[in-house]
């Protein structure tokens, strides 16, 4: 295939191909010795980064979404005044005598249930048994609760006063009607949720979940269901990193293996840019030959591959594929690389695409439990073992080594510890930044 060819991969991909290129993929042109700082990769991908358009969406599909329309309650909350306890429906002038020593007999002329559509009204020198929830009879200003009765059916003593409107839950003492219930951007957890139910709002309009498409490449790897002969390996990453998408509140789609084949990849790209809101793929962004995410992205000129002062993940992509200028990270393949990688740069993007203020997630400080080494001018991430000790301080040790392919230390850890830059050693007793991950609790 012909790279200006009209259905070549590139020109679907909404990529106009460049006529002066020599066809050597930009990326691997670049400055070896010019490593970019951390959080310079971060703010280019946050920079670029833009927002998904609102989408409607049912109430319990909303959860854990940011609002992206103000919700008018069109009615009071209560909707109407009734009784917050079960008792008798009193007016309070009927009782003001009323001791355990000299209780006050009344009459009473009915029972008012929740749910009572209608309520006849009530006169002077009577009373209703009343249930929670259940509408103050029209006449009746409080609720006396039974304790402070006899509890009858047809006459009841009642041992004490009442305050007007004591244990009756006014209408619109909640929210009025016509007030604001929640406005654009609230996060809607369970609480918010049960307010909307309460107004009555089945459908909202939401910060949509990005759609993460994961794919892995590489000619070595070889699905779940088989068995890695010789030289092959089974696919981690799309698996660990569509689970580390879902974490991050974005919907995750995993897409199969890729091998090492310009064609093939820029194909499966081109279809999966219909769906996707993001892309991720892993693998073939190094130096190797057969690298060949950076060789064929590199060529389309939207995708940057830069090398970032960090240890693992060392080799990024980045940037933008078709018309609707859809994010692709192009991550290393180590799995260690491709999660620390995710970590440090996917999931604040997917929490910018959600709307959300806080995109990192919250680090700590530890105190080190043993010595840790780090080279200069890099910023490393160790997988690590937070503890949190009985007074309350968190501390940390180290699991596994440095290497980037140790999947089972990874999955003993349950923290990234962040050495800065221009830390070479930290020293058992001194503080460290650490970054919990996703746990499930046990
Ligand atoms: P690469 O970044 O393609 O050079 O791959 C670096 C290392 O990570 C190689 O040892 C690969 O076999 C391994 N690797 C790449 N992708 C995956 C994957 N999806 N699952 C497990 N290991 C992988
Ligand atoms: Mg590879």
């Amino acid at each position: 295939m012909t790279e200006n060819s009209p259905d070549s991969p590139t020109e679907r991909l909404g990529v106009v191909p460049d006529a002066g290129s020599s066809g050597v993929a930009a990326g691997t042109r670049q400055d070896e010795s010019a490593l970019r700082p951390v959080a310079e990769h971060l703010a280019k991908v946050l920079d670029t980064i833009g927002s998904i358009d609102p989408i409607q969406l049912t109430l319990l599909d909303a959860q854990g979404l940011l609002l992206a329309e103000q919700i008018i309650s069109d009615r009071p909350l209560p909707g109407f005044d009734n009784a917050a306890m079960d008792g008798y429906a009193v007016r309070a002038v009927d009782v003001r005598q009323a001791t355990d020593d000299k209780p006050i007999v009344l009459p009473v002329v009915g029972d008012v249930v929740a749910g009572a559509r209608s309520v006849s009204g009530m006169g002077p020198g009577l009373c209703m048994r009343i249930m929670t929830g259940a509408p103050i009879p029209p006449g009746a200003d409080a609720v006396i609760g039974l304790e402070d009765t006899d509890r009858g059916v047809a006459r009841v003593a009642i041992h004490r006063s009442v305050r007007t409107g004591e244990s009756v839950r006014r209408a619109g003492e909640d929210l009025a009607a016509g007030a604001v219930a929640l406005g654009p951007g609230a996060a809607l957890g369970p609480q918010q949720i049960g307010l909307l139910a309460a107004t009555g709002h089945d459908r909202v309009l939401v910060r949509p979940r990005p759609r993460v498409v994961v794919i892995s490449t590489g000619s070595e790897l070889v699905d779940l269901n088989r068995i890695p002969g010789f030289g092959e390996v089974s696919d981690v990453n799309s698996y660990m990193l569509a689970s580390a998408a879902r974490d991050a509140g974005a919907d995750a789609y995993r897409v199969g293996i890729i091998p090492d084949d310009h064609a093939r990849l820029l194909d499966v790209l081109d279809s999966q840019l219909l769906r996707a809101d993001v892309i991720i793929t892993t693998g073939g962004v190094s130096m190797g030959a057969y690298d060949v995410v950076k060789e064929a992205l590199g060529q389309l000129g939207t995708v940057d591959f830069a090398r970032v002062a960090m240890q693992p993940g060392m080799s990024q992509g980045f940037g933008y594929l078709g018309r609707d200028h859809t994010p692709i990270f192009c991550l290393p393949g180590n799995p260690v690389s491709s999660l620390v990688s995710f970590e440090v740069f996917v999931r604040p993007a997917i929490r910018k695409l959600l709307g959300k203020r806080n995109v990192q997630r919250q680090s700590l400080q530890a105190i080190a439990l043993e010595r840790m080494e780090s080279p200069s001018g890099l910023r490393q991430y160790r997988r690590g073992l937070l503890h949190r000790e009985p007074d309350g301080r968190y501390s940390v040790s180290l699991i596994g080594g440095q290497a980037s392919h140790l999947i089972a230390s990874m999955a003993a850890s349950n923290c990234l510890v962040i050495i800065e830059e221009d830390v070479t050693e930290v020293v058992p007793g001194s503080r460290v930044t650490v970054l919990p991950l996703m746990l499930a609790q046990r």
